[in-house]
Protein backbone atom coordinates (compact mmCIF):
# COMPACT_ATOMS: atom_id res chain seq x y z
CA UNK A 1 0.00 0.00 0.00
CA UNK A 2 1.65 3.33 -0.95
CA UNK A 3 0.89 6.45 1.17
CA UNK A 4 1.51 10.34 0.17
CA UNK A 5 0.36 12.68 2.19
CA UNK A 6 -0.73 16.66 1.11
CA UNK A 7 0.41 19.43 3.43
CA UNK A 8 -1.68 22.47 3.50
CA UNK A 9 0.28 25.46 3.82
CA UNK A 10 -1.86 28.11 1.60
CA UNK A 11 -3.54 30.32 4.41
CA UNK A 12 -2.26 33.33 5.12
CA UNK A 13 -2.59 33.08 8.77
CA UNK A 14 -3.11 36.60 9.78
CA UNK A 15 -5.25 35.68 12.65
CA UNK A 16 -1.68 34.95 14.51
CA UNK A 17 0.08 38.20 13.95
CA UNK A 18 3.40 38.69 13.24
CA UNK A 19 5.44 39.55 10.39
CA UNK A 20 4.54 36.11 8.14
CA UNK A 21 2.19 33.39 7.68
CA UNK A 22 1.87 31.26 10.98
CA UNK A 23 3.18 28.62 9.28
CA UNK A 24 6.27 30.49 7.94
CA UNK A 25 7.04 31.87 12.04
CA UNK A 26 9.86 29.95 14.11
CA UNK A 27 8.94 27.79 17.21
CA UNK A 28 11.67 25.56 19.24
CA UNK A 29 14.33 27.28 16.11
CA UNK A 30 12.63 26.05 13.16
CA UNK A 31 9.81 27.38 10.88
CA UNK A 32 6.17 25.74 12.10
CA UNK A 33 6.20 24.06 8.62
CA UNK A 34 9.67 22.51 8.87
CA UNK A 35 8.58 20.77 11.84
CA UNK A 36 5.22 19.43 10.18
CA UNK A 37 7.13 18.23 6.77
CA UNK A 38 9.70 16.34 9.08
CA UNK A 39 7.21 14.41 10.31
CA UNK A 40 5.87 13.07 7.64
CA UNK A 41 9.16 12.71 5.30
CA UNK A 42 10.42 10.64 8.68
CA UNK A 43 7.77 8.68 8.68
CA UNK A 44 8.76 5.32 7.05
CA UNK A 45 4.59 4.83 5.95
CA UNK A 46 5.14 7.58 3.82
CA UNK A 47 6.00 7.06 0.07
CA UNK A 48 5.51 10.75 -1.09
CA UNK A 49 4.98 14.21 0.63
CA UNK A 50 3.19 17.15 -1.20
CA UNK A 51 2.98 20.73 0.53
CA UNK A 52 0.72 23.41 -1.05
CA UNK A 53 1.16 26.84 -0.43
CA UNK A 54 0.02 30.38 -1.01
CA UNK A 55 0.91 32.07 -4.02
CA UNK A 56 4.19 34.31 -3.42
CA UNK A 57 5.09 32.64 -0.45
CA UNK A 58 7.74 30.32 -3.09
CA UNK A 59 10.59 32.24 -1.14
CA UNK A 60 9.77 31.64 2.21
CA UNK A 61 8.79 28.12 1.94
CA UNK A 62 12.17 27.51 0.16
CA UNK A 63 14.37 29.39 2.90
CA UNK A 64 11.68 27.23 5.93
CA UNK A 65 12.78 24.03 4.34
CA UNK A 66 16.37 24.52 3.87
CA UNK A 67 17.88 20.82 4.67
CA UNK A 68 14.76 19.00 4.34
CA UNK A 69 14.26 16.36 0.70
CA UNK A 70 11.17 17.67 -0.21
CA UNK A 71 9.48 17.64 -4.01
CA UNK A 72 8.44 21.35 -5.22
CA UNK A 73 5.71 22.64 -3.70
CA UNK A 74 2.49 23.32 -5.71
CA UNK A 75 0.68 26.83 -5.65
CA UNK A 76 -3.18 26.56 -3.70
CA UNK A 77 -6.15 28.18 -4.44
CA UNK A 78 -8.31 30.67 -3.10
CA UNK A 79 -9.90 28.63 0.31
CA UNK A 80 -8.71 25.64 1.94
CA UNK A 81 -10.89 23.47 -0.51
CA UNK A 82 -9.13 24.34 -3.30
CA UNK A 83 -6.06 24.65 -2.13
CA UNK A 84 -6.74 20.63 -1.26
CA UNK A 85 -8.10 19.67 -4.25
CA UNK A 86 -4.61 21.32 -6.17
CA UNK A 87 -2.49 19.22 -3.41
CA UNK A 88 -4.52 16.17 -4.46
CA UNK A 89 -4.12 16.21 -7.94
CA UNK A 90 -0.71 16.93 -8.27
CA UNK A 91 -0.33 13.48 -6.61
CA UNK A 92 -1.77 11.81 -9.77
CA UNK A 93 1.13 11.09 -11.24
CA UNK A 94 2.45 8.98 -8.10
CA UNK A 95 -1.58 7.25 -8.01
CA UNK A 96 -0.89 6.53 -4.15
CA UNK A 97 -3.50 3.96 -2.98
CA UNK A 98 -4.02 6.09 -0.20
CA UNK A 99 -3.25 9.75 0.81
CA UNK A 100 -3.35 11.94 4.26
CA UNK A 101 -4.28 15.29 4.26
CA UNK A 102 -2.70 17.30 6.95
CA UNK A 103 -2.46 21.43 7.82
CA UNK A 104 0.92 22.47 8.05
CA UNK A 105 0.00 24.66 11.39
CA UNK A 106 -0.24 21.45 13.03
CA UNK A 107 3.10 20.60 13.71
CA UNK A 108 2.79 18.34 17.21
CA UNK A 109 1.64 15.73 15.01
CA UNK A 110 2.88 12.83 16.25
CA UNK A 111 4.91 9.53 14.92
CA UNK A 112 2.17 7.56 16.51
CA UNK A 113 -0.53 9.08 15.19
CA UNK A 114 0.50 8.95 11.57
CA UNK A 115 0.77 5.39 12.14
CA UNK A 116 -2.64 4.92 13.85
CA UNK A 117 -4.47 6.91 11.07
CA UNK A 118 -2.58 4.55 8.31
CA UNK A 119 -3.52 1.47 10.03
CA UNK A 120 -7.31 2.61 10.75
CA UNK A 121 -7.41 3.06 6.34
CA UNK A 122 -7.20 -0.92 6.13
CA UNK A 123 -10.25 -1.28 7.74
CA UNK A 124 -12.47 2.17 7.06
CA UNK A 125 -12.28 4.08 3.45
CA UNK A 126 -12.09 7.12 5.25
CA UNK A 127 -10.58 7.93 9.12
CA UNK A 128 -11.01 11.07 11.07
CA UNK A 129 -8.79 11.72 14.18
CA UNK A 130 -10.31 14.09 16.63
CA UNK A 131 -11.29 14.74 19.62
CA UNK A 132 -14.32 13.97 21.57
CA UNK A 133 -16.21 17.14 23.06
CA UNK A 134 -15.87 17.33 27.17
CA UNK A 135 -16.67 20.70 27.48
CA UNK A 136 -20.63 21.29 27.98
CA UNK A 137 -21.66 23.08 24.30
CA UNK A 138 -24.52 25.68 24.18
CA UNK A 139 -25.86 26.65 21.17
CA UNK A 140 -25.39 30.92 21.65
CA UNK A 141 -26.52 32.80 18.01
CA UNK A 142 -25.76 36.39 18.97
CA UNK A 143 -24.15 35.79 22.14
CA UNK A 144 -27.16 34.51 23.59
CA UNK A 145 -27.88 31.11 24.46
CA UNK A 146 -30.69 29.33 22.96
CA UNK A 147 -29.73 25.70 24.12
CA UNK A 148 -27.54 23.41 25.87
CA UNK A 149 -26.44 20.82 22.58
CA UNK A 150 -25.94 16.89 24.03
CA UNK A 151 -22.35 16.68 23.61
CA UNK A 152 -22.40 12.80 23.90
CA UNK A 153 -21.69 12.13 20.24
CA UNK A 154 -19.90 15.50 19.49
CA UNK A 155 -16.28 15.43 18.33
CA UNK A 156 -14.01 17.86 16.97
CA UNK A 157 -12.03 17.15 13.74
CA UNK A 158 -7.71 17.30 13.55
CA UNK A 159 -5.76 16.20 10.67
CA UNK A 160 -4.32 14.11 9.33
CA UNK A 161 -7.67 13.06 7.61
CA UNK A 162 -6.94 9.64 5.54
CA UNK A 163 -8.67 8.57 2.19
CA UNK A 164 -8.73 6.59 -0.21
CA UNK A 165 -6.52 8.49 -3.14
CA UNK A 166 -9.11 8.08 -5.89
CA UNK A 167 -12.10 8.70 -3.44
CA UNK A 168 -11.12 11.75 -2.55
CA UNK A 169 -9.99 13.21 -5.88
CA UNK A 170 -13.01 12.61 -6.94
CA UNK A 171 -15.33 13.55 -3.99
CA UNK A 172 -13.28 16.94 -4.00
CA UNK A 173 -13.65 17.41 -8.54
CA UNK A 174 -17.96 16.61 -7.56
CA UNK A 175 -17.56 19.44 -5.12
CA UNK A 176 -15.63 21.84 -7.54
CA UNK A 177 -18.12 20.56 -10.30
CA UNK A 178 -21.13 21.61 -7.96
CA UNK A 179 -19.66 24.78 -6.44
CA UNK A 180 -19.69 23.21 -2.67
CA UNK A 181 -17.67 26.10 -1.56
CA UNK A 182 -15.70 26.73 1.97
CA UNK A 183 -15.97 23.28 3.26
CA UNK A 184 -13.61 23.57 5.95
CA UNK A 185 -11.66 20.21 5.94
CA UNK A 186 -11.48 17.32 3.91
CA UNK A 187 -13.90 15.25 6.15
CA UNK A 188 -16.71 17.59 4.81
CA UNK A 189 -16.21 16.82 1.02
CA UNK A 190 -15.89 12.86 1.60
CA UNK A 191 -19.03 13.56 3.83
CA UNK A 192 -21.07 15.23 0.72
CA UNK A 193 -19.66 12.12 -1.34
CA UNK A 194 -20.97 9.78 0.85
CA UNK A 195 -17.95 7.90 1.82
CA UNK A 196 -18.37 6.25 5.45
CA UNK A 197 -15.84 8.24 7.62
CA UNK A 198 -14.48 6.45 10.86
CA UNK A 199 -13.84 8.66 13.97
CA UNK A 200 -10.61 8.13 15.53
CA UNK A 201 -9.18 8.75 18.36
CA UNK A 202 -6.77 12.09 17.69
CA UNK A 203 -4.49 13.37 20.33
CA UNK A 204 -4.85 16.83 22.47
CA UNK A 205 -1.34 18.07 21.59
CA UNK A 206 -1.67 18.07 17.78
CA UNK A 207 -3.52 20.99 18.03
CA UNK A 208 -3.96 23.49 15.36
CA UNK A 209 -1.97 26.55 16.04
CA UNK A 210 -4.00 30.06 15.31
CA UNK A 211 -3.36 32.61 17.64
CA UNK A 212 -0.18 34.50 18.90
CA UNK A 213 -0.41 33.05 21.91
CA UNK A 214 -0.91 29.60 20.50
CA UNK A 215 2.79 30.49 18.52
CA UNK A 216 4.64 31.60 21.77
CA UNK A 217 3.07 28.57 23.59
CA UNK A 218 4.16 25.89 20.60
CA UNK A 219 7.62 27.88 20.69
CA UNK A 220 8.46 27.17 24.44
CA UNK A 221 7.26 23.73 23.93
CA UNK A 222 8.86 23.06 20.83
CA UNK A 223 11.78 24.90 22.23
CA UNK A 224 11.56 22.79 25.60
CA UNK A 225 12.06 19.00 23.47
CA UNK A 226 14.49 20.15 21.40
CA UNK A 227 16.53 21.91 24.12
CA UNK A 228 16.73 18.27 26.31
CA UNK A 229 18.41 16.74 23.11
CA UNK A 230 21.13 19.79 22.96
CA UNK A 231 22.91 19.76 26.04
CA UNK A 232 26.32 21.11 24.57
CA UNK A 233 25.52 24.67 25.75
CA UNK A 234 27.90 27.32 24.46
CA UNK A 235 27.96 31.08 24.60
CA UNK A 236 30.30 33.40 21.68
CA UNK A 237 31.14 36.79 21.56
CA UNK A 238 31.85 39.39 18.70
CA UNK A 239 32.97 42.89 18.42
CA UNK A 240 33.27 44.98 15.21
CA UNK A 241 33.85 48.47 14.75
CA UNK A 242 33.23 51.04 11.41
CA UNK A 243 34.98 54.16 10.80
CA UNK A 244 32.38 56.85 9.02
CA UNK A 245 32.95 57.74 5.54
CA UNK A 246 31.23 60.38 3.52
CA UNK A 247 27.88 58.99 1.93
CA UNK A 248 23.99 58.72 2.59
CA UNK A 249 23.08 55.66 4.64
CA UNK A 250 24.45 53.56 7.01
CA UNK A 251 23.35 49.93 7.42
CA UNK A 252 22.77 47.79 10.88
CA UNK A 253 21.41 44.27 10.96
CA UNK A 254 20.28 44.90 7.50
CA UNK A 255 18.10 47.83 7.95
CA UNK A 256 19.66 51.20 5.75
CA UNK A 257 19.27 53.99 7.72
CA UNK A 258 19.46 57.32 6.04
CA UNK A 259 22.18 59.40 7.19
CA UNK A 260 24.76 62.05 5.82
CA UNK A 261 27.58 60.02 6.23
CA UNK A 262 27.85 55.73 5.51
CA UNK A 263 30.51 53.27 7.52
CA UNK A 264 33.63 52.70 5.69
CA UNK A 265 34.68 48.99 5.03
CA UNK A 266 35.10 45.86 2.13
CA UNK A 267 31.56 44.44 2.65
CA UNK A 268 28.15 46.58 3.23
CA UNK A 269 30.26 47.51 6.84
CA UNK A 270 27.14 46.21 8.73
CA UNK A 271 29.10 46.26 12.16
CA UNK A 272 26.39 45.07 13.88
CA UNK A 273 25.79 41.98 12.18
CA UNK A 274 29.62 41.28 11.72
CA UNK A 275 29.64 41.31 15.51
CA UNK A 276 26.47 38.48 15.47
CA UNK A 277 28.34 36.74 12.73
CA UNK A 278 31.52 36.44 14.74
CA UNK A 279 29.66 35.39 18.14
CA UNK A 280 28.09 32.68 16.37
CA UNK A 281 31.36 31.48 15.19
CA UNK A 282 32.88 32.07 17.91
CA UNK A 283 30.61 29.92 20.12
CA UNK A 284 31.27 26.93 17.62
CA UNK A 285 35.06 27.29 17.08
CA UNK A 286 34.93 28.38 13.65
CA UNK A 287 37.15 31.32 13.65
CA UNK A 288 35.85 34.73 12.70
CA UNK A 289 34.75 36.44 9.44
CA UNK A 290 37.55 37.20 8.05
CA UNK A 291 38.78 33.58 7.99
CA UNK A 292 35.46 32.35 6.47
CA UNK A 293 35.53 35.31 4.01
CA UNK A 294 38.95 36.89 3.42
CA UNK A 295 39.18 40.96 2.96
CA UNK A 296 41.89 40.19 0.46
CA UNK A 297 38.71 38.72 -1.91
CA UNK A 298 37.41 40.78 -4.62
CA UNK A 299 33.98 38.97 -4.27
CA UNK A 300 33.24 40.04 -0.79
CA UNK A 301 33.32 44.13 -1.87
CA UNK A 302 30.31 45.61 -1.25
CA UNK A 303 28.59 42.48 -0.12
CA UNK A 304 25.57 41.82 2.09
CA UNK A 305 26.84 40.94 5.36
CA UNK A 306 23.60 38.45 5.95
CA UNK A 307 25.39 36.66 3.29
CA UNK A 308 28.43 36.27 6.23
CA UNK A 309 25.53 35.90 9.00
CA UNK A 310 23.85 32.79 6.58
CA UNK A 311 27.11 31.11 6.54
CA UNK A 312 28.08 30.60 10.51
CA UNK A 313 24.24 29.88 10.85
CA UNK A 314 24.49 27.50 8.59
CA UNK A 315 27.98 25.91 10.52
CA UNK A 316 25.76 25.99 12.68
CA UNK A 317 23.08 23.97 11.58
CA UNK A 318 25.20 21.59 10.27
CA UNK A 319 26.37 21.00 13.61
CA UNK A 320 23.31 19.78 14.71
CA UNK A 321 23.04 23.09 16.92
CA UNK A 322 20.40 25.80 17.43
CA UNK A 323 21.04 29.00 18.49
CA UNK A 324 18.70 30.15 22.13
CA UNK A 325 19.34 33.36 21.95
CA UNK A 326 21.38 35.94 20.29
CA UNK A 327 21.69 39.96 22.43
CA UNK A 328 22.95 42.99 20.56
CA UNK A 329 24.36 46.21 21.53
CA UNK A 330 25.20 49.24 19.72
CA UNK A 331 27.26 52.22 20.30
CA UNK A 332 26.43 55.36 18.29
CA UNK A 333 26.19 58.86 18.76
CA UNK A 334 23.92 59.34 15.70
CA UNK A 335 22.05 58.00 13.72
CA UNK A 336 19.14 57.74 16.18
CA UNK A 337 18.93 53.29 16.11
CA UNK A 338 15.92 52.91 18.82
CA UNK A 339 13.50 53.77 15.69
CA UNK A 340 14.94 50.68 13.68
CA UNK A 341 14.67 48.03 16.46
CA UNK A 342 11.96 46.20 15.02
CA UNK A 343 12.65 46.00 11.77
CA UNK A 344 16.20 44.65 12.66
CA UNK A 345 14.39 41.87 14.59
CA UNK A 346 12.16 41.35 11.66
CA UNK A 347 15.55 40.81 9.35
CA UNK A 348 16.59 38.37 12.11
CA UNK A 349 14.02 36.34 13.41
CA UNK A 350 14.35 34.02 9.86
CA UNK A 351 17.98 34.72 9.64
CA UNK A 352 18.69 32.81 12.89
CA UNK A 353 16.07 30.88 13.07
CA UNK A 354 14.83 32.57 16.64
CA UNK A 355 11.81 33.79 17.63
CA UNK A 356 11.67 37.95 18.38
CA UNK A 357 11.55 37.44 22.29
CA UNK A 358 14.79 35.69 21.99
CA UNK A 359 16.58 38.40 20.16
CA UNK A 360 17.30 41.32 21.88
CA UNK A 361 18.81 44.81 19.98
CA UNK A 362 19.52 47.43 22.18
CA UNK A 363 21.53 50.95 21.12
CA UNK A 364 23.46 53.70 23.46
CA UNK A 365 25.35 56.62 22.86
CA UNK A 366 28.95 56.79 24.80
CA UNK A 367 27.87 60.59 26.54
CA UNK A 368 30.65 61.65 23.55
CA UNK A 369 33.17 60.12 25.13
CA UNK A 370 35.83 58.52 22.96
CA UNK A 371 35.98 58.10 19.10
CA UNK A 372 32.42 56.59 19.13
CA UNK A 373 31.11 59.80 21.02
CA UNK A 374 33.34 62.14 19.09
CA UNK A 375 31.20 60.34 15.70
CA UNK A 376 33.76 58.90 14.14
CA UNK A 377 31.82 55.54 13.53
CA UNK A 378 29.90 53.07 14.95
CA UNK A 379 30.88 49.95 17.04
CA UNK A 380 28.84 46.67 18.20
CA UNK A 381 28.85 44.22 20.53
CA UNK A 382 26.91 40.80 20.34
CA UNK A 383 26.55 37.64 22.41
CA UNK A 384 25.02 34.41 21.56
CA UNK A 385 24.21 31.43 23.16
CA UNK A 386 23.90 28.50 21.47
CA UNK A 387 23.05 24.63 22.16
CA UNK A 388 24.78 21.58 20.43
CA UNK A 389 23.89 17.85 20.64
MG1 LIG B 1 33.34 44.41 10.11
Amino acid sequence: MTVAAVIVAGGSGLRAGGERPKQYQVIGGKPVIWWTLKAFLDHPGVTHVQAVIGDGHEEMFAESTTGLAIPPPVTGGGSRQDSCRIGIEALEGHAPDKVLIHDAARPFVSFDLISHVIAWLDRFPAVIPGMPVTETVKYAPGGMIDRTVDRASLWTAQTPQGFGYGDILAAHRAAQASAAANLTDDASVAERAGIALAMVPGRIENRKLTTAEDIAQADRLMTTRSFAELSDIRMGQGIDIHSFEPGESVTLLGVRIPFHQRLKGHSDADAAMHALTDAIFGAIGEGDIGVHFPPSDAQWKGAASRIFLEKAVSLLHAKGGVLANADITILAEAPKIAPHIPAMKAVLAPLLRLSPDRIAVKATTTEKLGAIGRGEGIMAFATVTVRLP
